[in-house]
């Protein structure tokens, strides 16, 4: 039907309102489009929302021959298709759902040139007798470009690594021409570097919009005995569409059926549940039919319901970066939504159990660590979006008015004095050990260990003895929070300076510690929220922003 090339558009904003509508670009989709066009290889990075489908979806459009999209999301394949379709653009989807006779079909009218967007699982495009078929579409029609989307799935230090993205580097050994753009919503350095390189990407421009979610309202509250009455309040004085996330089936099961009791509308949600009544649960909740959906982390890879206002943990999240995209499945229209995570003891000795079952050592200490970053984000007394950002790499220069923490900030103390101390202890160690290690020789430890290598003898060893080991703890995760120093990611964390660390040393920065109750004595704060934290208020100019309550 379409087959518009871009000399047909004066400008892309024009195509743009032509085939979607929009008026405007949103933040680096028109310099991707451009690059796309231009024939670059291309990396996305774009938070879930964000509009990266567009990024390869308008130049599909405004190019001769067709695109193919690589996705692993089979079930959605069938959505996207149809919102494309609706919009008048030919788009076509295989995957093992559709019989042989309908493969055919779609083959044939790939094959009269019919089709501008083809959706396909790697699986399939990558299995040989597709290979024959993709040679001949190729010379036949054309292919215009391959965009890999979710391509985290290519690396195993994303959340989802899947072996068949690995082989994907065989179309850009097949089809060296053709360009390819890989679209992701994970962020971290790591998982960057592995796209472009397992992809082969080659001078591959990188568009990485900004990861905060504005809009978004982030708190954790306390799991305590009234936690599920705690739970009902929050969502009968919310009465739209909301997500509360379990971490198991049974949980689940529970609460869905807790829930239904009390007379609120809602459907349970995980992979335990028949194919059937996983869909239709699913569509009920996108319909509006109820408000409520209750799930296990099955739910909601690639879910586009924009209205969702409240997203609950009810247990702990597994790591800040899934907290992260499914905290973020709220408020995709942009208008304001709530974000709770309940956090609990109880739910930590759980996961930690749940790690110990897991085979591999390695595999261990990444999850253990991961484990230890989703506590310090509930303990923490410091901007709950400023943790998150510097978490994917991000600076947040302003505290963000949008979490509970900013909202209700603690009292907070100079600690610069104590910071050089253990900054200068982190460098006497030579940037080789971990926190407690930092603070057994700041509180002059007796521990074989660190007389058997001697660490008793470097000048920072007892400094520390006036501050417990509880205190030093509060500072040591105040510093990584605030980026203050770094920690290594690879399962074994140890400690390492960075520029800002060296800027606390020189005495360019002072360094103010929101003081968690237990150590300020000043009792409860008035909502909810962990009992137990620390934080950090940067001040490069003198004293600290003074408590807004
Ligand atoms: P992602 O793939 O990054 O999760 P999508 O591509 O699904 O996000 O886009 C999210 C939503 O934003 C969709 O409803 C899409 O139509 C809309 N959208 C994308 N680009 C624009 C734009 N330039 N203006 C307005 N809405 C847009
Ligand atoms: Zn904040």
């Amino acid at each position: 039907m379409i087959s518009a090339t871009s000399s047909a558009f004066p400008s892309l904003e024009s195509a743009l309102k032509h085939f979607f509508g929009y008026d405007q670009f949103r933040f680096h989709q028109r310099a991707a489009i451009e690059a796309v066009l231009k024939q670059h290889d291309a990396l996305v990075v774009m938070p879930t929302g964000g509009g990266k489908s567009l990024c390869y979806q308008l130049p599909a459009l405004l190019r001769l021959g067709v695109t193919i999209v690589v996705s692993p999301l089979i079930a959605l394949m069938q959505d996207q298709v149809d919102a494309l379709s609706n919009n008048g653009i030919t788009a076509t989807y295989l995957n093992s759902s559709l019989d042989v006779l309908e493969v055919r079909s779609r083959e044939y009218d790939l094959m009269k040139g019919d089709i501008k967007l083809l959706y396909v699982a790697p699986e399939r495009l990558l299995s040989e007798g597709f290979w024959p078929f993709l040679t001949r579409l190729h010379q036949q029609v054309g292919i215009a470009g391959f965009a890999i989307d979710e391509a985290h799935c290519v690396s195993e230090w994303g959340h989802d690594f899947r072996p068949e993205y690995r082989q994907l580097h065989r179309l850009r050994a097949a089809f060296p021409t053709v360009p390819m753009l890989a679209l992701t919503a994970t962020a971290t350095e790591r998982v960057r570097q592995d796209i472009v390189q397992q992809l082969r990407l080659q001078n591959a421009a990188q568009f990485v919009a900004s990861f905060n979610r504005p809009n978004l309202y982030y708190e954790v509250r306390p799991k305590e005995r009234t936690v599920y009455r705690d739970l009902l309040q929050q969502i009968r004085t919310v009465s739209r569409p909301g997500i509360i996330y379990c971490l198991s089936r049974k949980r689940v099961d529970e609460l869905a059926l807790r829930l239904q009791q009390d007379g609120i509308a809602a459907l349970p949600y995980h992979a335990g549940l028949s194919d059937t009544v996983r869909s239709e649960n699913q569509r009920r909740f996108i319909r509006d039919d109820v408000r409520l959906i209750v799930a296990t982390i099955a739910f909601g890879m690639g879910i586009n319901k924009p209205d969702v206002r409240v997203v609950i943990h009810y247990d702990l999240p597994r790591t800040l970066e899934s907290y992260y995209q499914e905290s973020g499945r709220a408020g995709r229209d942009g208008e304001p939504a709530h974000c709770t995570v309940y956090f609990g003891y109880a739910d930590v000795a759980i996961v930690n159990y749940l790690i110990d079952q897991k085979p591999d050592e390695q595999e261990k200490n990444i999850a253990r660590q991961q484990l230890r970053q989703v506590i310090d984000y509930a303990e923490s007394t410091v901007c709950r979006r400023q943790i998150q950002l510097s978490y994917f790499g991000e600076t947040l220069s302003v505290a963000c008015d949008r979490c509970d923490n900013c909202r209700h900030p603690r009292p907070v103390e100079d600690w610069t004095i104590e910071a050089q101390k253990f900054l200068s202890c982190v460098a006497r160690c030579r940037e080789r050990f971990g926190m407690t290690h930092i603070i057994d020789v700041l509180r002059g430890s007796q521990k074989k260990r660190i007389l058997d290598l001697g660490h008793d003898r470097l000048s920072t060893y007892g400094i520390g003895k006036d501050r417990s080991a509880e205190e030093w703890k509060v500072l040591g995760r105040s510093l990584l929070h605030q980026g203050l120093v770094d920690e290594t990611t690879d399962g074994f964390p140890v400690l390492r300076l960075n520029a800002q660390s060296w800027q606390v040393l020189r005495k360019q920065i002072s360094v103010q510690v929101a003081l968690p109750d237990s150590l300020s004595g000043t009792g409860n704060r008035t909502e909810a929220t962990v009992t137990e934290g620390s934080g950090l208020r940067r001040s490069p100019q003198g004293p600290a922003e003074a408590p807004r309550r």
